[in-house]
């Protein structure tokens, strides 16, 4: 079974997101829980969070099937230790939210070298960071998503993952989340059920398909290796329909959460009845 829904709007409080989710016919939502253009954000109140709590309920998503995403500002790689003192700050207070809503995934894109030092060594400081951020939280899994490669961003490949995890104290904290515009854009091609398979197994075979914890599911505006991260509505980008068409028929992708990132939210109710109308 596909559970399919899209990164909604958490504005007015989080409690709003699974209202949200459930009103375009989500069984799967992203939401940011704090304002992913801020460094620091007021903790979330006892009631945002039980009205967050009973409208998940009500909306018959579950927990495991929400998969909050970081702020864009925080690089658990920075070179820079008084900077990444800060990223790790805000990454530990992500994580705590996780918790206080009864959640357990959070997606994050791994960090970026700046120029400063070599992706190896980002990949270190990326691992050491995430441990941290495990000792400091109960429960939570540490969900890598999987990058474009725009400039000067780690993960553009399923071996920089890899080496993370294997980096890790914690691998069994870490998972993954695929996203399809990003590794297209890296160089992974799924437009035909031939480059799909292979994508997979290749994805199956560095990391393991039991990792894989998520996806988000977006189409290309930018083009196959092009390491540009622009999303497209389903179906009008450069990756096309079939690869949607093959995810939704693909059991080895059921009960994870599938996440729109796509750029028209007015579609979305209409995306999702498209995929669910492939499963
Ligand atoms: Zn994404
Ligand atoms: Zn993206």
């Amino acid at each position: 079974m596909k559970f399919l829904g899209a990164h909604v709007s958490a504005a007015g409080g989080v409690e709003n997101a699974p209202l949200r989710a459930a009103e375009i016919g989500a069984k799967a939502f992203a939401l940011f829980t704090r304002n992913q253009k801020r460094w620091v954000s007021p903790p979330l109140k006892e009631d945002s969070i039980s009205a967050f709590k009973s409208n998940l309920a009500a909306s018959g998503i579950k927990p495991e099937h929400v998969l909050p995403h970081d702020s864009y500002l925080i690089n658990l790689g920075n070179p820079d230790p008084e900077k990444r003192k800060k990223s790790l700050d805000a990454f530990i207070d992500e994580s705590r939210r996780v918790e206080q809503l009864g959640l357990s995934l959070l997606n994050f894109h791994p960090g970026s070298h700046l120029k400063q030092i070599s992706e190896n060594d980002c990949i270190k400081l990326i691992a050491e960071s995430i441990d941290t951020a495990a000792e400091e939280t109960k429960g939570v899994v540490f969900i890598l998503e999987t990058t474009a490669g725009q400039g000067t961003n780690i993960g553009y490949t399923f071996e920089h993952l890899k080496a993370i995890i294997s980096a890790s104290r914690y691998p069994e904290r870490l998972g993954v989340c695929i996203d399809t515009c990003h590794i297209f854009a890296a160089g992974y091609d799924i437009r035909t059920q031939e480059t799909f398979e292979e994508t997979l197994n290749a994805f199956d075979k560095t990391i393991g398909l039991s990792c894989l914890k998520g996806m988000h599911l977006n189409d290309a505006k930018s083009s196959y290796q092009s390491r540009v991260d622009r999303h497209a509505s389903i179906g009008e980008g450069n990756i096309g329909l079939d690869t949607f068409k093959l995810i939704m028929a693909d059991p080895r992708l059921d009960n994870i959460p599938l996440i729109l990132e796509t750029p028209d939210p007015v579609l979305w109710p209409e995306e999702i009845r498209m995929l669910y109308g492939f499963e």
